[in-house]
Formats: C-alpha cells, structure tokens, sequence
C-alpha cells in the first residue's frame, strides 16, 4: 500500500515535525498562491472589461453621426445596416435603439445568466438646433472574459500547486537531511541512553566544518554528552558513595561496640549485631521504643526519666552526651554500660537522628572496684591499707577537734615475725598475719581503725578517747590476746608483739609527727624486752631525730674517709700463736664522735649502704693483708663480717675476686664470717655464691654460731671452714653448766662435721683452759687483745713475738 496517503501517513508516525512544516509549508503557500492569483485575475479581469468599455467608446465615436443621419433621413434600410455592422461586432450581443418619440428598434439577443454591460449613445442632430432623436443601448456579453479568466486560474492554480508540491519536497528532504534524522539519532541514542552505558559519546552523521561556530545541533550535541559525561561523574560519585556506605555499614554491623539508631523522636531504628549480642535484646522487640526503657539507674523509675530528659538536652544542645548507664539485659541482668550519643544532623544542622554507642564495661567496672579495695585494703589480712588508715586517721583527728576529745594512735610489730617466716615458710607466716590481725580487730571497740601498714607492721587508730591512759587498756588487752599461742603448720608457736603509742593532741597535732612518734615508741618497746607496749615520751622524738641525723651522716661517711678497721687477733688455743685477726670496722664521724658498728650497720643494711660499705671493708682488709705479708713475712688471714645483705647484690663474688686479685692475695688470706640469718634467707642463691668463693680459696666462717635458729647438720652442705661459738655462751661457761654443756657439744658436732671451732669473747684465762680442754680450736676476746686499729695491732704484735706463727 504505498499510495501517496499511505506516505504521507508514515511521515505524519516518523517525522510529525516534517509533516507539520509540511502542513503548513502547504497552508501558507496555498493561501499565498491563492491571494496572488485571485489579485492577478482580478487585474485581468478589469484589463479585458475595459477592453470592452474602449470597445463601446470606439462604436459610439465612429456610429454615432452616422447613425444620427440615418435616422434624420428616416432611412430605415440604412439604419438596420449599420446597427447589423455594430452587432457583428464581437461581445456585442445585443442593441436596441430607442427612437422618439415612441418607437424602437432592437437586434440581437441577451441570453439569460451571462453577464453583460450596457452602454447608452445619444443620437441627435444638430443644425441651428439640436434634436434629440433617439438613444441606443448596447449590451455587450462578458462570457468570452469570463471563460478566459477561468481557463487562466486554472492555469495558475495547477501549475502553483505542483511548484508548491516540489518545493516542499523539496524543502522537505533538506529539512530531513539537515535537522531530522539527526534528531531522530538524538532521541534513539537519548533513548538508548542508560547509567551502565554511558561510555559512547552521541555524533552526528555529517561533515563538521572546523573553524565555524556550532550551529545549533552541534550545541545541543554538545549538551547532551556534557550531559552524559556529568552523568558519568554522578554515576561514579554514587558507586563510590555506595561502596562508601555498604563498608560502613559494614563496619558498624561488625562494630565491636554496640550500636542503636533513633530517629528523631528517640524512637529505635537500628541496632547492630553486638547490640543483640550484648544485651540479648532482638531489633523487633525493641524497635520504635525509646531506649531510656532498656535502662534503670535505680529502682525509682523518675530518676532514669530524669537522666534521659537530661541526655535528650545536652545532645541536641551540646551535640553529645556521655557516660555510664546501668542497662538491662533482655533476661532482666543489670550491667554496666560506657555510653556515647550524639546527634546525626541534617545540611541544615538539624538533628535528624541519634546514634548511640555502647560498651559493656561490667568487667572493667568490676575490675575497678577490685582496685579500688585493692588501694585501700591489703588483700592477705582484708585489712585497711596505708592508704586508707592515713585517711581515716585524719578524719579522725578533724573529729576530735571539733569534740575536743583525743586520739590514740598506735604503731604495732610483731616480735620475731621474720623468723617465722623464715623457718617456717611463708604461708605459716601468711596464716600468722591473718590470725594475728584477727586477735588484733577483736581487741578493738567498734569505731577504731586497724590497718595493716606492711609486713608485720600495723596501725591502730582510736577515736575519741576520754584520757590518754584508755589506749594503754587496749595495748593491753592486744597484749593478751597475743598471749596464747598460734596453731602454726601443727605446731604451738608462741609470737608476742611490741606496741608503740602516742595522743593526739597531746603528743603533736600533726598526723605525720604523730606517726613517726608511734614508730620510735615502739621501738622503745621492743628495747624493753619484746611484748611490751611502750608511750610516746619526748625524748624518744629526739632519738629518731639522732636516727635521721645518723643516717645522712653515713651516707657522706665513706666519701669523707670516716671508716676505719680494727684488728682483734685470733689465736689457736693449743699453741697460742697468733692465727689471724678479725677486722671490725668503726666509724669516726667529727660530729658524732667514734661510732660502734652496732649502732651504724643495722641502718647501713636498711638503707643499703651496706654493700658500698662491705666492699670498702673488703678492699681495705685485703690490702692491709697484703702490706702485712710484704712488711713482714706473716701468714695471717683476716677474717672480714660479711651482712646478709651484701649477698644480695650480683656484683658481689666479682667485688671479693677483685679485691684479691688487685691485691695479688691468695684467697686463703680472707675469711668471710656469714651469720645464719644468711642461710635463712631464700631470696639469695646462697650454696651457689658460697661454692664460687670457696672456689677462690677464700675460708667461710658461721659467726654467732648458737643465737641463730639452725641446726648444726644444716651447715653440712655448705663449704664452710669454721664456725665461731657466740660469745653469750663463752661468757657464762664457768659459771653455768648448762652453757658448758651446749659449748662442748658444738665443739664436738662440729669437728664431726669437718668444722674448725672459733671460741669469741673470751676475756678469762679460765674461759680460755675450758676451751682448750674441749678441743676447741681457736680462740678471740679481751683476753688477747681489744680490737685496736692497725698501728696498735702491729705493734702487740711485736710485743707478743711468741705467738706470732710465720
Ligand atoms: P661480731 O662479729 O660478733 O664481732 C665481735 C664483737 O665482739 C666485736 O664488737 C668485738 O669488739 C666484741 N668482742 C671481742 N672480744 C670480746 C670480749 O672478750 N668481750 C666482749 N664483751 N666483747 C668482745 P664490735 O666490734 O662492736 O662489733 C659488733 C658487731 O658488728 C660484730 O659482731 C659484727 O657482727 C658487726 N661488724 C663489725 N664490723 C663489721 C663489718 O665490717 N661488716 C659487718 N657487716 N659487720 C661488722
Ligand atoms: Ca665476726
Ligand atoms: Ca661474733
């Protein structure tokens, strides 16, 4: 079916915008073509009318006298003559003459529904007068025109209408080749257009021609692939936008805090994985609540509405809100939760959301509280600790200021603990704390503090006391509760403790004065003879005074070159010759004047200064050995006091190494003399360091061999030389046979055991035939010789040549 409609209607589907410039390409020209044509004919039309008229005018001029003549002469034949002459004129249809007065003549024909014109002429003759004689019309036919006008417009109309027709073809197909099918490629690629193919840009099928302008398909082209690649940023922008917001959602979901999401009404949307997790909540029970239902301060519910009325506040004022919430698990478990809520806010700064992190802390919070007792009571006894004794010690005192009464403080230690401890095992001594502050607080009124300050050492506090005499009461109800013996590893042992008191105010008003002040009493308890309780007296205060000034004294002593060593000889009883020498070191100090090393060495060995100063012992006595052998060819070996507390340091064996070494001493020369405390103190590898001296050659003596605690078979897997009989025992060896008894059985049980015998403080020749008769191996006191510095030394001596063994 490809008739012309047929086409037409395919234009009118494919290219509405062709057809309709069609349709009005054809409208215009059509009304145009018809305007012109209808002027044209017109024109044409008065053309051939005054064709006729000039037709008229030429008959009237050439007929007019002789028509007039023929009818003055009345010469009918004539006249019919020349009216037939003005018929056969062509148009001229029709004549009729009028002649006055009362006749006339017609000729020719009018025929009906042609259209005519009419022209008149006057006939008259005219001599002296002029006659009117008669009046001709004649009527002429316009048929001819009318079919010559006829035949032209349709002449022009056809042939306008084909130039119409071909022009708009015409302009048509121009239309089409340059606007259309470019169009029409727009709309199929726009069509075609999606975000997954952006990559292809639109062009169009045609010549570009470089250096002009765009025209305006080339604009909108340009537009829509500025369009596309704008597109294809926003495509991108939101794939990254998209990854951006799954990762965090992601991360949120897998967020190791909990995570809750309101919306603007506080009402919840959202919660992560942990938040299930933690609280056991599921998203569907809880969703559109307001959360302040999974929380509960307190049992009183307007205190939880209070709290939340408060965060809603301060988030969407400050833009935060945090702390710590008591929450609810789903199965009712309260537990402790850190909690950060801050607002998501619009462009427009509006909060539009809430977000609500959360973190179980119950454990930390558990933690803290154990650290809290832990800082402030001691974990063995459950006890308080320093920390909190000093505290409740002031609020003490700040108390009895205001009521004007008093305060007892009370510094307590108990005797001989270490050695439980150390004989015993730790455990004996942990039970023995433990039951030991027991009779302690049971000692105690209701408002009194007892406080475990370390080790063996606590502090009573006692408030409100009427007169300071009352404290001496409690001290001694301690006493005695202390009295009966502990249950310790199935063993009945019996532990006393030494009480040291002070008053506030009475004593000092300063709760660190009136401590130091319970310190020194109890140590004036202790002097007492142990399990005594003993009152702040001022001169006490000034003998921890003189304890300080002691201890910054000595610590300047060996830079000042204030220590010195005394000799005291030690001889073999059976011979009396001259074995050795003790050293014993004394410490001259210009303020304090010659010091005794009982005084020093106790607080040189709490301080420390022990070790700097036991190894300046040793070097000393090494080289005074060394000069001795040189100047004099004597083989003497100094014996040197060695405290526990230099084993402790690791440098130790190296230092007694060096000593020799830099001396070029054989070991043999130097005895190191160990108490048995050493022996009992398991926090020093003592067999080890012992083996290595012993190695070295160098002798090892047990000092004070009897006031220890050890048994005699103990010493056997140590490489000791020699043991030195403490002289509280030598001392009474006349006069008590019990002390006898127990001199002569070390004697014996140690030569059993390869051990040479040192007898000390021997100060009688009957002392000294009593050591000899038992078999005793050695012998040092008064009765030889004081302990007396170098020179003195050498030269008793010298006085002495006969006991001198070379
Ligand atoms: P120790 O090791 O038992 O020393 C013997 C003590 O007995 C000396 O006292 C000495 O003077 C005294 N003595 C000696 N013979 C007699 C006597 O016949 N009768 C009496 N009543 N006493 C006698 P000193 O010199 O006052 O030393 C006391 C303690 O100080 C020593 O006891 C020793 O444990 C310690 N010591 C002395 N020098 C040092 C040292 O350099 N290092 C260490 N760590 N301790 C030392
Ligand atoms: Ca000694
Ligand atoms: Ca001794």
């Amino acid at each position: 079916m490809s008739n012309p409609f047929s086409k037409l209607w395919h234009l009118r589907e494919t290219s509405p915008l062709s057809f309709r410039m069609l349709g009005y390409i054809l409208v215009c020209s059509s009304l145009f073509t018809l305007f012109a044509t209808g002027f044209q004919v017109y024109i044409d039309y008065r053309k051939d009318v005054s064709l006729v008229d000039q037709r008229m005018k030429l008959i009237e001029t050439s007929y007019q006298s002789s028509l007039a003549r023929s009818l003055w002469s009345l010469d009918q034949k004539l006249l019919k003559v020349q009216m037939q002459g003005i018929l056969n004129l062509p148009d001229i249809v029709h004549l009729h003459l009028r002649i006055y007065p009362d006749s006339e003549i017609s000729m020719g024909e009018i025929p009906p529904e042609i259209p005519t014109i009419e022209h008149k002429i006057m006939l008259q003759h005219s001599s002296d007068d002029v006659y009117d004689l008669g009046e001709l019309t004649i009527t002429a036919s316009l048929e001819e025109i009318y079919k010559l006008l006829r035949q032209r417009i349709f002449l022009i109309l056809t042939t306008q209408a084909f130039k119409t027709f071909f022009i708009s073809v015409l302009i048509l197909w121009i239309f089409q080749y340059l606007v259309t099918r470019h169009l029409s490629r727009m709309a199929n690629y726009a069509r075609s257009l999606n975000i997954n193919e952006l990559g292809t840009e639109l062009t169009l099928e045609r010549k570009t021609h470089s250096g002009q302008p765009p025209d305006e398909l080339q604009r909108v082209t340009d537009a829509i692939n500025e369009m596309r690649v704008t597109l294809l940023n926003d495509v991108e922008k939101q794939k990254n936008d998209a990854a951006e917001i799954r990762r965090l959602s992601m991360a949120i979901e897998q967020s190791p805090s909990s995570v809750l999401i309101c919306d603007h009404r506080w009402r919840i949307t959202y919660a992560n994985h942990k938040f299930g997790q933690m609280t056991g909540h599921s998203l569907k029970n809880i969703l559109g609540k307001h959360p302040k239902e999974l929380t509960h301060i307190s049992p009183d519910e307007t205190q939880n509405e209070q709290l939340w009325n408060n965060i809603e506040i301060q988030v969407e004022r400050a833009g935060i809100w945090q702390g710590e919430m008591h929450s609810t698990r789903h199965g009712g478990e309260k537990f402790w939760e850190q909690v950060v809520i801050t607002p998501i806010r619009d462009n427009e700064g509006n909060p539009t959301q809430f977000l609500i992190l959360g973190e179980d802390i119950s454990v930390r919070k558990r933690y803290e509280q154990q650290l809290l007792r832990q800082a402030n009571y001691d974990l063995l006894t459950g006890l308080p600790n320093r920390m909190l004794a000093l505290d409740r010690l002031k609020l003490a005192l700040a108390q009895s200021r205001r009521d004007n009464s008093k305060v007892g403080l009370m510094f307590l230690d108990l005797d001989n603990f270490k050695h439980i401890n150390d004989t015993m095992g730790h455990d004996a001594g942990d039970s023995l704390l433990i039951e030991a502050s027991r009779r302690i607080a049971s000692a105690l009124r209701g408002n009194s503090t007892v406080a475990r300050l370390g080790g063996d050492e606590f502090l009573i506090i006692l408030p409100s006391l009427e007169e300071p005499e009352d404290s001496e009461v409690v001290a001694q109800r301690i006493l005695e509760a202390f009295a009966v013996p502990y249950m310790l590893n199935n063993q009945e042992v019996f532990i006393s403790t030494s009480i040291g008191i002070t008053i506030y105010p009475t004593d000092s008003e300063s709760s660190s004065t009136l401590l130091q002040q319970a310190d020194a009493a109890m140590y004036q308890a202790k002097n007492k003879g142990k399990s005594a309780f003993h009152r702040f007296t001022p001169d006490l205060n000034q003998q921890s005074r003189e304890r300080l000034k002691l201890e910054t004294q000595l610590r300047k002593a060996l830079e000042q070159n204030e220590l010195l060593l005394y000799y005291q000889p030690i001889i073999e009883t059976a011979t009396g010759k001259l074995e050795g020498a003790e050293a014993l070191i004394r410490w001259d100090n210009p303020l304090l004047g010659l010091v005794a090393p009982d005084k020093f060495i106790p607080l040189a060995e709490e301080t420390g200064l022990i070790t700097s100063i036991g190894e300046w012992v040793i070097h000393k006595a090494c080289e005074d050995a060394k000069r001795w052998h040189q100047e004099t060819g004597w083989k003497l070996t100094i014996a040197v006091n060695v405290s526990p507390r230099q084993f402790r340091d690791i440098k130790f064996v190296e230092s007694v190494r060096h000593a020799l070494l830099s001396n070029d001493l054989g070991g043999e020369y130097l005895e190191l003399e160990i108490t048995e405390r050493l022996l009992l103190d398991d926090s020093i590898e003592t067999y080890e360091i012992l083996n290595q001296l012993d190695q070295m050659g160098v002798k090892l003596s047990v000092d004070d061999f009897g006031t220890g605690y050890s048994a005699l078979s103990y010493l056997k897997s140590y490489p000791f030389d020699s043991l030195k009989i403490d002289r509280s025992f030598v001392k009474d060896v006349i006069t008590e046979t019990e002390d006898a008894a127990l001199v002569s059985a070390i004697i014996t049980m140690a030569h059993s055991l390869g051990l040479k015998v040192i007898g000390e403080g021997v100060e009688t020749a009957e002392q000294l035939a009593f050591l000899r008769k038992k078999g005793c191996d050695y012998a040092q006191g008064f009765f030889y010789n004081r302990p007396v510095p170098e020179q003195e030394f050498l030269e008793w001596i010298q006085t002495h040549k006969h006991a001198v063994v070379s």
